[in-house]
């Protein structure tokens, strides 16, 4: 058994569980979201004590030095005094835009706050109340306002609250920006796949401008999936940035229901394998949904291409 500290509040952890989950059983709380070490929104500081490796393997050398840790990836083997992190620090935005690209997918457009600089394809932690949810950027950082795009789930406590209630004018609070998939600038002859379903089109169309802006010279395949055609979105964007960039192509792809124009019925991971070949020389960037993004992870490795050229941005969800 050993005894946290945190902000004051004495917790213990048995073993059994996340240091994250120790302290929320017993009424402390730590902000987090994902709980699978992804949005690092529950980094936090140990000010005594050393937490154990597996707790910091996805952080910096200098959060390292600093004491940071991920909460709730800490099976903690002594006792700790631990605070919150202050790692980065709290942007305030204001909504400038908000439309609705289909039945359930929102975009948000905001103000872009002095100071804050991002790559694209990496995403923020929008924070409200006691809430933490990460969404990525569809934006680059030279656009006038940070584009996300909102997938609206009805029992979803922060995309029904940012579908629902908040308006234009209104003001949010986010940290970031955050993760590394983003487009690799010694890559340029590359031929790039770029793979997505639902809102994970929003960090891939970051990261195929960011491409097209670099004058990237290799083939670049944009497949993005929806499980009906009504999910699809972007498309006439997409459509008309190919007639000016002729190394892209767009395949959008169904689940169910007859393949859209110009695209394909079926699993996105088997259309991506029928529609291409060579895997072994290619970069993929894979967006979106986590099981779909581990099964497309699988299939590619499967079929040759190596997992040091695959980026991924896995939309887990919270627990
Ligand atoms: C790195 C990262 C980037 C992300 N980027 C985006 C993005 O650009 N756009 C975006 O829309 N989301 C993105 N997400 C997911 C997002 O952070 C939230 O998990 C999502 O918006 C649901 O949060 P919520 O508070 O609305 O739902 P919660 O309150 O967390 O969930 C409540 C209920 O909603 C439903 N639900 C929530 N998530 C899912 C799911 N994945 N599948 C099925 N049902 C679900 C379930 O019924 C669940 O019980 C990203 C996640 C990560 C980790």
């Amino acid at each position: 058994m050993t005894k946290i500290l945190f902000k004051g509040k004495p917790f213990t952890c048995d073993g059994s569980q996340s240091m994250l989950d120790a302290a929320l059983s017993q009424k402390v709380f730590i902000p987090y979201s994902c709980k699978e070490g992804v949005c690092k929104a529950c980094t936090v500081k140990a000010i005594q004590g050393t937490p154990p490796q597996a707790a910091q393997q996805s952080l910096s050398d200098a959060q390292i030095q600093q004491g940071l840790f991920l909460a709730c990836q800490c099976f903690p083997d002594e006792d700790l005094v631990v605070e919150a992190a202050n790692y980065m620090p709290t942007y305030q935005t204001q909504v400038v835009d908000k439309a609705w690209l289909n039945e359930s997918v929102l975009r948000l457009r905001l103000q872009t706050p002095k100071n804050f600089t991002f790559q694209a394809g990496q995403y923020i932690n929008i924070e409200h109340d006691n809430l933490v949810r990460s969404y990525s950027l569809a934006s680059l950082p030279e656009d006038d306002t940070l584009e996300l795009h909102i997938k609206r789930y009805p029992d979803g406590s922060m995309s029904k609250w940012l579908s629902d209630e908040v308006q234009q004018g209104d003001v949010l609070h986010f940290k970031g920006a955050l993760g590394d998939c983003t487009y690799q600038t010694e890559e340029s002859n590359q031929d790039l796949i770029l793979a997505g379903v639902g809102t994970g089109l929003a960090p891939l169309y970051g990261i195929l401008r960011d491409a097209i802006a670099h004058q990237h010279q290799g083939s670049i395949y944009l497949f993005h999936a929806s499980l009906h055609a009504d999910g699809l979105y972007y498309q006439q964007e997409i459509q008309d940035l190919c007639k000016q960039h002729h190394q892209l192509s767009y395949i959008p792809c169904v689940l169910h229901g007859d393949a859209p124009q110009g695209g394909k019925q079926g699993s996105i991971e088997n259309i991506i394998i029928d529609s291409l070949d060579n895997f072994a020389d290619k970069r993929a960037y894979l967006c979106g949904d986590d099981a779909v993004v581990q099964s497309m992870k699988e299939k590619l490795v499967t079929h040759g291409l190596p997992t040091s050229q695959i980026l991924a941005d896995a939309f887990v969800a919270s627990s």
